[in-house]
């Protein structure tokens, strides 16, 4: 991969604007020059950049991972219980799908509220474990949970407790809302850095194959339905333009990590906490952009 990361780092960390999150505490003492990249071919060669090995809770870039283990848990019936649409609105939106009463898509927090309690699981610890089995197996290392940001998640999410409810409500969650939500949570709270999230959006663009292990985490068709969700539903209400000026499939998270994963290529993180008003991490979109057009990635040509 043609990319001198470090030069890269220092033309993105130029630029300023954003404001790190403050829902939880974790979130609202992040350091705002934190600045990392990595990148992770299909063939599994990393490079790395900047602040790559600082650990951060993943948020909501956990989401299409949640996605494909609800699919593969669920033979594909997933596909039936969330739908697929772009909301353009926020990612906390409290709205159902009308007429079904699904969640919009499995990248907007309905939707991984749903998609976390699809996992298998007996209890609400044993959903847990696997998920967190799960995304290790994608990050290709095991992965720990912050149990206080699990904790601020569960206990500071109203809205999401809201959208349980809602779903309860509709008969589209089956599970209690608070073991919905708590699963949710503690997805949310897995600790991971650039590197293991770069593993991760890797994975994902080689077809469900963990290109550095050799395991296979998720079937080539689920692999495909998550990136074509997280190519129309990843950056939000910001999916739009994201697409139209990186090209490449994508998930923002509120910690200021963003998950690329470019089909047959590579998958990428960076991490970079301040935001813009649409929950994305400025710089790593920046960085995003200059990525894009230095190594072709843009799905819809140069
Ligand atoms: N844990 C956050 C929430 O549910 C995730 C949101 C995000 O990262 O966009 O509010």
């Amino acid at each position: 991969m043609d990319v001198d990361l470090d030069e890269l780092i220092a033309r993105v960390r130029t630029h300023r604007g954003g404001a790190v999150d403050e829902s939880i505490p974790a979130l609202a003492s992040a350091d705002p020059d934190l600045l990392g990249v990595t990148l992770v071919g299909v063939d599994g060669v990393a490079s790395s950049g900047g602040d790559a090995d600082v650990l951060f809770s993943v948020q909501s870039a956990v989401k299409p991972f949640l996605f494909a283990l609800a699919l593969a848990d669920t033979d594909g019936d997933a596909l039936d219980r969330v739908g697929i649409e772009p909301t353009g609105e926020a990612f906390d939106a409290v709205k159902l799908e009308s007429g079904t009463g699904r969640p919009p898509n499995p990248m907007v927090n309905a939707g991984a509220i749903l998609t976390a309690a699809l996992v298998h699981g007996g209890s609400a610890d044993e959903r847990s474990e696997r998920i967190l089995r799960g995304l290790s197996a994608f990050a290709g290392r095991p992965l720990s949970v912050d149990e206080e940001v699990a904790e601020d998640e569960h206990l500071l999410g109203d809205r999401n407790h809201a959208l349980a409810h809602l779903m309860r409500s509709e008969g589209t969650l089956a599970i209690s809302a608070d073991d919905a939500v708590a699963a949710y949570a503690r997805a949310c709270a897995v600790l991971v850095d650039a590197e293991a999230l770069a593993v991760m959006g890797a994975t994902l663009a080689a077809g469900g194959r963990n290109p550095v292990t050799g395991d296979l985490v998720v079937s080539p068709a689920v692999a495909r339905d998550v990136v074509s969700v997280m190519a129309t539903c990843g950056v939000y209400d910001g999916s739009g333009r994201w697409m139209r000026s990186v090209g490449v499939p994508a998930k923002s998270s509120v910690s200021g990590a963003v998950v690329l994963a470019a089909p047959g290529v590579l998958g990428a993180a960076v991490i970079s906490p301040p935001l813009d008003e649409r929950g994305t991490s400025v710089r790593g979109h920046m960085a995003a952009d200059l990525l894009s057009a230095e190594l072709g990635l843009h799905s819809f040509g140069a």
